[in-house]
């Protein structure tokens, strides 16, 4: 018996310390994270630059309410916003309440409620987040859904056209769906979505709760695409482990949220803003993302070299998906044994997503340990 709810199929494994790429657990057993938290910290275990971010707000001011002033909220959504078309940021603490403030500002300023999503989608586990998910299995045994939400296959501009209606407020979609299995968004797909949009006046909503803040390579992964987001959700990486999620917007969307329309206790506290500030300052820097695009090149290129061509290996920056075709469950507990820890993205995808900050050195120690759970030769 536990005395926690049931809720998680945990793996039998107690982490106990972590430093970069690499955790330990309590036998003392040492594990190269290409999980890290779901894609959650961003800089690694224990990033110095965190650690004193932490130490230093933690003695001068943890939580202050949004009824005060925030110079400190101002200064993220500003380096946030810089050189793109969003203006505004709201904060809050997790991706599904980044994507339920998205959707209520999307209704508010469209006065319409229907929001088209994608079949393989993840948007979290709220009820509006969870409606606007395209899978069946996290929905099961909480219906009926909220209303409103129409799914359609992914990357099939037809079948997008033919859904689109007078009451669409707005599309919402992740450049990469990183839980469904790691399928990116095609370029005849963005232009699709990007000229609906601009013809009929709907929204376009990007989650990238998994892609954005580096993940991919670029600040946010829409930046290599044709797409023009009016409103962009943030979350996991944004933190680099510390809670925090936020939603930003264009400034035509300014008036929607208006005083008392939306908020949240805890949403951009010093704390959690000033972490993420770090995280960010660190992130967004030409040489950072250059380096997270060389090492994906690295590491795509190494997948590939020893891959059987049945392999199919998607997936921008360091977010990676390795389609094995087959279950892979097995795979993912024989590589944990090993001292490899990786998430599985539907049925048949293996899903890499080391820390930013991972090395050379690890990237090779960890196709060698793939290598030989996959049976296949390697010459690292
Ligand atoms: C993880 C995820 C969410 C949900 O974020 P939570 O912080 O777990 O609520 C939403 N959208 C995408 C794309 C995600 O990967």
């Amino acid at each position: 018996m536990s005395f926690l709810f049931n809720n998680y199929s945990r793996r039998q494994i107690h982490i106990v310390s972590g430093k970069g790429t690499i955790v330990q657990d309590d036998k003392g057993k040492e594990y190269l994270d290409f999980i890290s938290g779901i894609a959650v910290n961003s800089l690694g275990h224990a990033h110095p630059a965190i650690v004193e971010t932490i130490k230093y707000q933690s003695e001068k001011l943890w939580h202050v309410s949004n009824l005060f002033e925030s110079p400190e909220q101002e200064k993220l959504a500003e380096k946030l916003a810089k050189d793109t078309q969003f203006a505004h940021a709201f904060f809050c603490n997790s991706g599904a309440e980044a994507n339920e403030a998205a959707i209520k500002l999307a209704r508010k300023h469209t006065g319409k409620h229907v929001i088209i999503t994608f079949e393989q989608s993840f948007h979290g586990r709220t009820f509006g987040a969870m409606s606007a998910t395209g899978q069946e299995k996290i929905k099961q045994g909480f219906g009926p859904m909220l209303e409103s939400f129409r799914t359609v296959p992914f990357n099939n501009p037809a079948a997008l056209e033919a859904a689109i209606s007078d009451d669409v407020a707005a599309i919402m979609l992740e450049v990469i769906q990183g839980e469904g299995g790691v399928h990116e968004v095609t370029a005849e797909f963005a232009d699709a979505i990007t000229n609906i949009c601009k013809s009929k006046g709907i929204l376009c909503i990007v989650d990238e709760v998994q892609t954005g803040i580096g993940r991919t390579g670029t600040r946010y992964a829409y930046e290599q695409t044709s797409l023009m987001p009016d409103i962009m959700t943030l979350a996991k990486g944004l933190g680099g482990g510390f809670p925090i999620g936020a939603m930003l917007g264009t400034s035509d969307l300014f008036e929607a949220f208006g005083p008392g329309s939306h908020g949240t206790t805890f949403g951009g506290n010093p704390l959690a803003v000033s972490v993420a500030q770090t995280v960010v300052n660190h992130i967004f820097d030409n040489s950072f993302l250059e380096e997270v695009q060389h090492k994906s090149d690295y590491l795509k290129g190494k997948l590939l070299e020893i891959l059987p061509t049945t392999y199919e290996v998607r997936g921008k920056g360091l977010l990676i998906g390795i389609d094995c075709k087959e279950d892979v469950t097995l795979f993912i507990r024989q590589a944990e044994a090993a001292g490899l820890l990786v998430v599985q993205a539907g049925p048949s995808v293996i899903r890499l997503l080391p820390p930013l900050t991972v090395t050379e050195d690890e990237i090779n120690h960890a196709i060698g340990l793939l290598a030989s759970v996959l049976h296949i030769p390697s010459t690292l």
